[in-house]
């Protein structure tokens, strides 16, 4: 692609406003991929940047009644060409335009690689979520809600939980927007109650959905399930379930961390008790029977497996020589940096990508989306059975590439997800 083409760079070499290190690596993957398979530069030039970016600010009221503080909101829509888009929301303390638009490109390619409907998505709010009382996340959320109405719709933008959101802030969510538009809208988000028409199965579904990859991660590389060493980063949603499906499965969960630190035992945690521990005390911190680790510590644990299920660019080239993980089954999204992933490669590191590992939680957020259309709800036993087989294809498709095309992982799984958009684009024509 020519110089004058790539109108994402400003003449200092930034990308301008979505200028953030994970916009950077999200672009670079991209760039490299679409380079390999030699993409037509209108669609490479195209894709770089989002179709849509929304950036609000508005206030909230502090419990405190006079005290108001102001947020910054984002929603972006990578895409749109598909479907409507889809994309969770985070609350986070260092949220920005950029890593939301890096999330929503990442969204594109996961949603095309197991074959959804839908363009990618992600919104965001710049607050910190333990700072906030429970009264003061609603009040948040339902004016964030109201900041990005005419965007999002069941035909337009589906929203999902993500870091620091729950089904309960999807449930306001929902609530606001039904609100104003005069009746319930459940299908407007996912993740919700299933009182409200949320999924059952979906709390669970992206830790178990990465799990049920394990056996043929663990076999690719010749490693025994049972007994097999696995390390945990982040103890939320995505980690907590993840540790349980795989303890479960027969491996050793020996490490595990949150915000605060991580606790480690040799002999294996009682994931259970963890989550017990978690649900009474809210963090790690004081579980009984473990040693205290800090959070970096964990990365250089002695195990066979390692599952990043907390926040992004946290392998580097600095920590990746250190692990010694034979499998990286990515949860979260964006945790290795390039350099990371030349260095895993040369250490014959099995990385299975994010946007494979943990298309989980979007796979069934596609369900409850077309259970809530349909006011027809599936069984359990429907659910996890689906959730499994579509995972499981898309394992060995994108195995598939890799063997066939001599490339990582990662780069398969973008090939077949880059290929399904730009074929989308291409029978769609340009209007006018
Ligand atoms: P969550 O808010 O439920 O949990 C996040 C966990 O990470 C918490 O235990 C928190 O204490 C911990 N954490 C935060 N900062 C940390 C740090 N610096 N070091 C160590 N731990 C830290 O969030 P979640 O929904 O589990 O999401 C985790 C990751 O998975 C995110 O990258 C998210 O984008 C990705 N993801 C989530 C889903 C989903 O369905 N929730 C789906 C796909 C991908």
């Amino acid at each position: 692609m020519t110089e004058g083409r790539l109108m994402t760079l400003a003449s200092d070499g930034s990308l301008m406003e979505m200028e953030s290190d994970l916009f950077r690596e999200a672009v670079g993957q991209f760039d490299r991929v679409a380079e390999l398979i030699d993409l037509d530069p209108n669609l490479h030039a195209r894709l770089r940047t989002p179709q849509r970016a929304l950036v609000v600010t508005f206030p909230f009221r502090r419990d405190t009644y006079h005290e108001v503080d102001t947020a910054f909101g984002y929603r972006v829509q990578h895409v749109t060409t598909m479907g409507p888009s889809k994309g969770g929301i985070r609350f986070a303390a260092n949220v920005n335009l950029g890593e939301v638009a890096a999330l929503a490109m990442l969204m594109t390619w996961k949603c095309a690689l197991v074959g959804l409907p839908f363009g990618g998505a992600k919104g965001g709010v710049r607050v910190d979520p333990l700072a906030l009382s429970r009264a003061e996340k609603q009040r948040l959320t339902r004016r964030y809600t109201m900041e990005i109405i005419n965007f999002i719709g069941p035909d337009k933008d589906i929203p999902a939980p993500d870091m620091g959101t729950d089904e309960q802030v999807m449930a306001w969510i929902m609530d606001t927007y039904s609100t104003h538009v005069g009746h319930a809208e459940p299908a407007v988000v996912t993740g919700k109650p299933p009182a409200l028409g949320g999924s059952i199965a979906r709390r669970e579904a992206t830790g178990r959905g990465l799990v049920s990859l394990l056996p043929s991660s663990a076999g690719h590389v010749g490693l025994d399930v049972e007994g097999a060493r696995v390390a945990v980063n982040g103890f939320g949603n995505v980690g907590s379930f993840a540790a349980l499906a795989a303890s479960q499965m027969g491996t050793n969960v020996v490490a595990l961390s949150d915000v605060k630190g991580g606790i480690y035992n040799g002999n294996g945690l009682d994931i259970e008790a963890v989550i017990k521990w978690v649900g009474d005390n809210q963090f790690l911190e004081g579980f009984p029977g473990a040693e205290v680790i800090a959070n970096e510590e964990l990365f250089a644990v002695d195990c066979d497996i390692l599952i990043p299920a907390a926040v992004g660019g946290v392998l580097t080239k600095e920590n990746a020589d250190d692990i010694k993980a034979k499998v990286i089954l990515e949860g979260a999204n964006g945790p290795t940096t390039g350099e990371a992933d030349k260095i895993f490669a040369g250490n014959n590191v099995f990385v299975v990508p994010d946007i494979l590992a943990n298309a989980g939680g979007v796979t069934v957020s596609y369900f409850e989306w077309v259970q809530d259309l349909q006011n027809y709800f599936w069984s359990e036993s429907e659910i996890v059975g689906r959730l499994r087989e579509i995972m499981s294809r898309a394992f060995s498709e994108v195995l598939d590439i890799s063997v066939s095309e001599n490339v990582d992982m990662r780069t398969a799984a973008l090939i077949k997800g880059i290929r399904r958009v730009t074929a989308a684009k291409l029978a769609r024509g340009i209007y006018p």
